[in-house]
């Protein structure tokens, strides 16, 4: 592999179209992620070294054919399995930023008051929160419902960390 450990900070990541699903984990746990399903892969190779991420990939071929300053070959198949591997290979710590990032565009979501929840939500929502947080770029709203806690149940099998601190 061609990654270099080189940083305390939490590492950013650019995903190759093959790892949207994983892509939009890392986000919920608040892990700065791209993902361009259409770029091409040199285009690809190009962002990720401007950027200064780490791309993700899962095509064998690319590392060589590309050459991109940081790349990871993710060997999972599965989503879960892509996200267990990551969290061991590049320590990520779970626990630091969940749920600060938009899961659908990657912006750091900002908190919102009750009067513009109710704007954004559907109007016959019975029982709407009071409050949660919307992304300043897609305008999603987030807030922390019921189904926060089946996130968080497949965010513990990630890493045994995680799941020792829910
Ligand atoms: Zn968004």
């Amino acid at each position: 592999m061609i990654y270099n450990e080189c940083t305390t900070q939490a590492p950013r990541f650019y995903c190759d179209a093959m790892l949207g699903g994983t892509a939009r984990w890392l986000r919920l746990l608040g892990f700065d992620t791209r993902f361009h399903p259409s770029i091409d892969d040199k285009v690809l190779a190009q962002h990720a070294n401007l950027e200064q991420r780490i791309l993700l990939t899962r095509d064998k071929r690319l590392p060589d054919e590309q050459r991109p300053d940081r790349v990871y070959l993710v060997l999972g198949n599965k989503v879960d399995e892509q996200m267990r591997e990551l969290v061991t290979r590049f320590h990520l710590n779970l626990t630091a930023t969940p749920f600060s990032r938009c899961s659908c565009c990657n912006q750091r979501l900002r908190p919102c008051s009750p009067e513009e929840m109710k704007l954004k939500l559907p109007a016959d929502m019975t029982s709407p929160p009071q409050a949660g947080f919307i992304c300043p770029a897609c305008g999603r709203c987030y807030w922390m419902g019921s189904h926060v806690a089946r996130i968080r149940q497949r965010m513990a099998g990630f890493s045994d960390a995680f799941a020792m601190e829910s």
